[in-house]
C-alpha cells in the first residue's frame, strides 16, 4: 500500500516522467543487474535469467512494459490576471475536471485550483448549466499577482491533478492507478521470482504512453525481445447505467488477459499459455475484449520486425478520473500470474 501510494501521488505527465522514474528506479535498482534511461525517457532495467532454460531451449528475452506517465497538462499561456491556460496531454473527460486541485511544477511546486470559465451555479443561466466546457475553457488559479505568477511559472511547465491514494473497502482508489498499478505489479513480481526465471527479463517503465504509446515502440526496437508483455489497466464498467455485456471486466474477479483492443490483438499462443497457467494455479482471471483503447502492446507488437505480445490488464473503475479504483485481489492475481509465467 505504501509503495502504491507513493507511485500514485508522484506526478509524471507524458514527457516529464522524471520524478516517478526516479521513484521506480529506487525500488527496482536493487532487484536487477543493470538500469539505464534512454533518449525518450524510458527506464530500462535488465534482470538476466536466474536459471538455465529447459534442455534444447534458448534463453528467451521477455520485455515487460509498464507505462509510467499519467494524463496531465502543460501550461499553454499565462493571462494578464496571472491565470494559467493549459493544454492536455492525454484524454480527459472535461466533466470530471471541475473544482480540482492541481500541482504546477514551476520554479517551485505550486498548488492551484482548476475550473472552467463562466459563472457559478447561483447566477448561471439554464443554458450555461447544461453546457460541457471544452479543455480550452479551463484555467488554473494560483491566487497570486500576475507579476509573481510570471516569475514562478513558464509556458511548458507540467500540471497534474492532486489526489491522495486511499484504501476504500477492498480496493485502492486515487489518481493515475492507470498506470502506476503496473509498476507496482512488476516490482512485486521481480521481488517474488528472485533467481527462478529461465528468461532474460527487461522491465521497461515506458514514457509517453498516454499520447500514443511512444516510449514502448522505441524501447522494443532497441531491446528486440522475443515476447513483450504490457501491464496496464482496463475498463471495469460493472457500475449502474452500463449493460452487463459492456462491462469489459468486473472488479475483483481476477486479472484481465487481453484478447484484443483497438491497438493490438494478443498472440493466441500467449493468451492460451496465460489461461492454462491461471487454470492450473487457480489464479482468478477474466478474458478481456476492449472495443476501444490501446496499450503499449500496440507499438511493441509492430516495432522492428515485430514479436508476440499480450497485455495483462488490471480491472479499473472510473478510469481517467481521480477516483480510479482497483481491487486488491486483482492486483494479487496479476502478480501471481506473471510470476508463474516468468518462472515456468
Ligand atoms: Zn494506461
Amino acid at each position: 500500500m505504501e509503495l502504491l501510494k507513493r507511485l500514485s501521488e508522484t506526478p509524471g505527465v507524458p514527457g516529464r516522467e522524471e520524478r516517478v522514474r526516479e521513484l521506480i528506479l529506487s525500488e527496482i535498482g536493487p532487484l536487477v543487474a543493470e538500469t539505464r534511461v534512454d533518449a525518450i525517457g524510458n527506464l530500462i532495467a535488465f534482470k538476466p535469467a536466474g536459471k538455465k532454460p529447459p534442455r534444447g531451449w534458448a534463453v528467451e528475452k521477455v520485455m515487460l512494459a509498464c507505462h509510467m506517465d499519467e494524463i496531465g497538462f502543460y501550461v499553454r499561456a499565462i493571462d494578464d490576471e496571472g491565470r494559467l491556460r493549459i493544454q492536455n496531454a492525454g484524454g480527459f473527460d472535461t466533466r470530471n475536471l471541475f473544482a480540482r486541485r492541481v500541482l504546477v511544477q514551476g520554479k517551485r511546486d505550486l498548488i492551484g485550483v482548476l475550473n472552467p470559465t463562466g459563472r457559478p451555479v447561483h447566477i448561471a443561466t439554464d443554458e450555461e448549466k447544461k453546457k460541457i466546457p471544452t479543455m480550452a475553457e479551463f484555467f488554473v488559479d494560483l491566487f497570486l499577482p500576475a507579476r509573481k505568477v510570471k516569475q514562478l511559472v513558464r509556458v511548458g511547465d507540467p500540471v497534474t491533478l492532486i489526489q491522495t491514494l486511499e484504501q476504500i473497502g477492498d480496493c485502492y482508489s486515487g489518481k493515475c492507478l492507470d498506470n502506476r498499478v503496473a509498476a507496482w505489479v512488476a516490482i512485486n513480481v521481480l521481488r517474488k521470482i528472485g533467481k527462478r526465471s529461465p528468461c532474460d527479463i527487461y522491465f521497461v517503465a515506458t514514457a509517453q504512453e498516454e499520447v500514443g504509446c511512444r516510449g514502448a515502440g522505441t524501447s522494443a526496437f532497441g531491446i528486440d525481445p522475443d515476447i513483450a508483455i504490457a501491464i496496464d489497466t482496463t475498463l471495469a464498467c460493472d457500475t449502474p447505467g452500463i449493460d452487463k455485456a459492456d462491462a469489459v471486466t468486473r472488479l475483483g474477479e481476477g486479472i484481465g488477459i487481453k484478447v484484443m483492443d483497438s491497438g493490438s490483438i494478443s498472440s493466441r499462443e500467449l493468451v492460451d499459455a496465460m489461461v492454462a497457467l491461471a487454470e492450473t494455479k487457480r489464479i482468478p482471471y477474466q478474458l478481456e475484449v476492449l472495443p476501444r483503447g490501446a496499450t503499449d502492446a500496440s507499438s511493441m507488437q509492430r516495432s522492428g520486425a515485430g514479436r508476440r505480445t499480450i497485455t495483462l490488464s488490471v480491472p479499473t473503475r472510473y478510469i481517467h478520473t481521480v477516483t480510479e479504483t482497483c481491487h486488491v485481489a486483482d492486483l494479487k492475481a496479476g502478480v501471481d500470474l506473471l510470476s508463474a509465467y516468468l518462472t515456468k
